[in-house]
């Protein structure tokens, strides 16, 4: 740190992404991207002529995408926002309604970025204490006095709380934008976005890096009522109004246009995810009924950090989490059926020599 950073950011905890080693080349079951490549159409869309307009600006409102991402959700173009991937979204959420000492409330196990945003922004933020069973209460989200964040499905956990809790918190805080982060949500869980015509505080933000096999492009989007949707323009414009590069906004287009293709990859990723949790199931594991591209373990045979590290020496790469309530798990991203073979393979070898 050198002496001339603002003080307000001398005691930031930036977020730790998940490792991406270039050593040698792992199964990378880290970070829930998709195993799967971009369609064909995807693929077309980012061309030599593409590369060639590199040299003009891109729209800065992205309304060729936009207009697409507006059909695809039965909403206005007026209620779509686009951003350099959702975490762009949530930092200008958090700066918009929750900075300079106004509230925020999120769950004490969630999508660590949450907090650090909070931080950054100098909120007064609450995490509210997940169940036992990581289960959420809802209720304890509804009716409070600041902004709300919910990932729904949850991360690192997988599990999802049903449209209905959702309204009811969205309901019970009029007064207070809800953002639901549905990073997950095409693998299984339910979507707020049809009620954003119904509700003026509900951002619901979604990304191109999980089901649509763009986390490399960076792309995220939110729905919003207009006047929400507005508030994030004039941040933005205020910021970087360029923020989401041509290729990126030509290769979202092709990627709405094939839109069946990645419904297929998700039905794919969810029969594996199954297929998964049976097997490690019969090696003692205890899992989350998850509703997204990852599943969350821990085996009472193995400590959590040993299995990730043991792993890790044989080339297939999880996510481990040191803080105390969930020191025991680890979250696996769900790949292709081959490389979830190898993973039970490689559990099944490192079990039998822990015991
Ligand atoms: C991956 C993830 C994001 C961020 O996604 P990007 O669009 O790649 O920035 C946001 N929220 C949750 C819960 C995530 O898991």
């Amino acid at each position: 740190m050198s002496k001339f950073l603002d003080s307000r950011y001398s005691g930031l905890a930036a977020y730790v992404p998940g490792e991406q080693p270039q050593d040698k080349k792992y199964i990378k079951l880290n970070t829930n991207e998709s195993p799967y490549p971009p369609s064909e159409e995807t693929l077309a869309a980012v061309n030599k002529s593409q590369v060639e307009l590199l040299r003009l600006y891109p729209d800065p409102d992205g309304r060729a995408l936009t207009k697409k991402i507006a059909e695809l959700y039965g909403v206005e173009s007026e209620n779509i926002f686009l951003a350099n991937g959702s975490d762009d979204i949530l930092n200008f959420a958090f700066m918009a309604y929750c900075a300079n000492g106004r509230k925020s409330y999120f769950a004490d196990i969630t999508y660590g970025f949450y907090s650090v945003f909070a931080n950054l922004h100098g909120s007064d933020y609450t995490e509210i204490p997940l169940e036992e069973d990581f289960s959420s209460d809802y209720k304890k989200f509804c009716g409070v006095d600041g902004g709300v964040f919910i990932a729904n499905p949850n991360a690192p956990t997988g599990l999802a709380l049903g449209l209905d809790a959702v309204e009811e918190v969205i309901k019970s805080n009029p007064d207070n934008v809800v953002v639901i982060d549905e990073a997950y949500v095409d693998f299984g869980g339910e979507s707020a976005s049809s009620l954003v015509k119904k509700y003026d505080n509900l951002l619901v933000v979604q990304t191109f890096s999980k089901s649509r096999s763009m986390a490399g492009a960076r792309l995220g989007f939110a729905i919003g009522s207009k006047e929400i949707i507005g508030d994030l323009h004039k941040l933005r414009y205020s910021t970087n109004p360029y923020n989401i590069n041509r290729l990126t906004l030509a290769a979202g287009e092709a990627t709405i246009d094939s839109q069946s293709y990645y419904d297929g990859n998700c039905k794919k990723i969810i029969e594996t995810r199954e297929w998964t949790i049976s097997e490690l199931k019969k090696l003692g594991f205890e899992i989350l009924p998850s509703k997204a591209n990852f599943i969350f373990a821990k085996n009472d045979k193995i400590d959590g950090e040993k299995l990730y590290l043991e792993l890790k020496e044989q080339g297939v790469l999880v996510r481990h989490f040191t803080s105390q309530r969930i020191k025991a798990y680890n979250r696996i991203t769900i790949g292709t059926p081959e490389q979830m073979q190898v993973l039970v393979e490689k559990i099944k070898d490192i079990i039998t020599e822990a015991v």
